[in-house]
């Protein structure tokens, strides 16, 4: 099963994207993460990444497309994945539907996990805070609103990208992590059944 996980800074995407991987043995691919790494690693591609994610815009299309194409070769990917904060632009989910198709493979379902603004900037605030002075440096509160802003002018056309597409399941990012969870498991019970 290849699962897209889609929604604005601070929806939760990574916990729920854990819990997936519990309960259906799929490899996560944040590539979020990938970018930290690589940042950690002091590589090139971290040099460059690095003041691109601190001022909280994107990463480039071409970089970002090499980075999954290489990772889809590896062999934990055989039994699908759960991209996490990838695509962010349409650009991307064309590459990625490229990249599936040539391996003979589907992309199941895109579930977005909904949020509202004003929701989003509270735990934003409140993340900054608990975050202050700690390793993120995308963390802090007018880099996350930067990237909400971001998320609504590049990411977001992907809800009607993937609406029409027939792939898209939306879930109320307000409730319960529990609550969340559940959502999710409702809306792909048709998908992992298949
Ligand atoms: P995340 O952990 O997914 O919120 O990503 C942190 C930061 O990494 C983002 O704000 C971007 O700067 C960069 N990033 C992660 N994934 C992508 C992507 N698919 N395309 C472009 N930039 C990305």
């Amino acid at each position: 099963m290849n699962l897209i996980l889609l929604g604005p800074p601070g929806a939760g995407k990574g916990t729920q994207a854990q819990r997936l991987v519990a309960r259906h043995g799929l490899v996560q691919l944040s590539t979020g993460d990938m970018l930290r790494a690589a940042v950690a690693d002091g590589t090139d591609l971290g040099r460059q990444a690095k003041t691109v994610m601190d001022r909280g815009e994107l990463v480039s299309d071409d970089i970002m497309i090499g980075i999954i194409s290489e990772r889809l070769d590896a062999p934990d990917v055989r039994n699908g994945a759960i991209f996490d904060g990838f695509p962010r632009t349409v650009a991307q989910a064309d590459a990625l539907g490229e990249l599936l198709t040539r391996r003979g493979e589907t992309l199941d379902a895109v579930v977005e996990i909904r949020v509202d603004d004003g929701i989003l900037i509270d735990r934003i605030e409140a993340r900054a805070r608990e975050n202050e002075g700690a390793s993120r440096d995308d963390d802090n509160a007018e880099t996350l609103k930067k990237r909400l802003v971001v998320y609504h002018a590049q990411t977001a056309p992907l809800i009607d990208y993937y609406s029409e597409r027939g792939k898209l399941r939306t879930v109320d990012g307000m409730a319960s992590i529990d609550a969340v969870s559940d959502a999710i498991e409702s809306a792909l019970a048709p998908v992992s059944a298949s």
